[in-house]
């Protein structure tokens, strides 16, 4: 079996220890065991559900790892830790969420200790853009850069900072949410999900480029998309890639715009964190690299990015894609896991 180019290797194969990353989502649980240079033994999706009890997202954690363990002819005692990933606000730290409901906690365990508890095993906890930025840093598009950001670019922009083996989120773990940095500001400024006006999210979500195709065709701009609107097809990035595709100006128009509002949120991350590289995945990167129009989009983002920032910066910051695609947060769970186990058997 492939996955992303890579050949599953046999526990034979393997460099211990063994870690296991687990990606945590409304659509599933994505389960991998890899070995200590990032080799995959084994891959899967499984146990669909909702995050709303989180004692209930450990028991088919549990469950889920001891299936792709099994698939791997991995022993239990061959794993030295567990990376969780979870969406929302993780405060890595004190191990504990602050956005998913968790009605079982009484404040006297961590949720390190309460998860290590129900999988048996040690637990590192991240959040999932954190983790993905991480998978992307050990094995995927940053693994020659030393620094590195990782947007998101979904119906919810994630983004995670790592430096070194260390990612870079704060004291509370709010410190990477780029999705809400300041664009623009002013009682013009389109209005984000979370209240405040002019984030980064207000312009580069499905439903602002949808309002955007709306302004555009009532402005009275002529465009295949507005028959497709009247047919009654909502205007996602789908639709918008098609129109460009077939050369309609408005919706190339609209991609462009979106690639400048990203370059100038890239601009902000360039000037204060300087990291040697900035990749983009996601549904909002219009295929990546496997297509033209996706090609064009990193174009325009990095044609953005130098006109406005310092030249030395321009030059030698990499802006590309990044290659995992959803596979990242795993990988990066698992990594988070093999670096956490690392500084402790380096303190012993
Ligand atoms: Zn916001």
């Amino acid at each position: 079996m492939m996955l992303h180019d890579q050949q599953f290797i046999s526990f034979a194969e393997a460099t211990a220890p063994l870690f296991v990353g687990v990606g945590v989502a409304e659509t599933g649980l994505t389960v991998g065991v890899l070995d200590d240079r990032g080799l995959p033994l084994s891959w899967g999706v499984v146990l669909p559900g909702t995050l709303d009890c989180l004692e209930d997202v450990l028991r088919r954690t549990h469950k889920a790892v001891a299936e792709v363990m099994r698939q791997a002819d991995a022993p239990a005692g061959a794993v030295a830790r567990v990376g969780l990933a979870l969406p929302g606000t993780v405060d890595s730290f004190f191990g504990k969420l602050t956005d998913v409901a968790d009605p079982s906690d009484d404040g006297k365990k961590s949720l390190c200790e309460r998860s290590a508890a129900v999988c048996k095993l040690p637990v590192s906890l991240a959040n999932d853009a954190v983790a993905a930025a991480f998978g992307e840093s050990w094995v995927g598009a940053g693994r020659s850069l030393s620094s590195l950001v990782l947007l998101m670019l979904d119906a919810r922009i994630g983004c995670g900072v790592i430096f070194g083996d260390a990612s870079i989120d704060g004291l509370g773990s709010h410190g990477v949410d780029a999705a809400h940095m300041i664009i623009q500001y002013g009682p013009q400024a389109p209005l984000c999900p979370c209240g405040q006006r002019g984030h980064l999210q207000a312009y580069l979500s499905p439903d602002a480029v949808a309002d955007r195709v709306r302004q555009s065709l009532a402005g009275g701009r002529a465009s295949p998309l507005a028959g497709r609107l009247d047919q009654g097809q909502a205007a996602t990035l789908d639709l918008l890639a098609q129109g460009a595709n077939a050369g309609d100006p408005v919706s190339l128009e609209i991609i462009a715009e979106m690639a400048r509002y990203l370059a100038v949120g890239i601009v902000n991350l360039m000037n204060t964190l300087d990291p040697d590289g900035v990749l983009l995945s996601g549904a909002m990167t219009f295929g990546g690299s496997s297509t033209p129009l996706g090609r064009q989009f990193l174009q325009w983002v990095k044609e953005e990015v130098a006109r406005r920032a310092f030249a030395t910066l321009a030059e030698h910051t990499v802006i590309d894609f990044a290659a995992l695609g959803s596979d990242a947060v795993c990988y990066g769970a698992a990594g988070i896991a093999r670096a956490d186990h690392r500084r402790r058997t380096a303190r012993r």
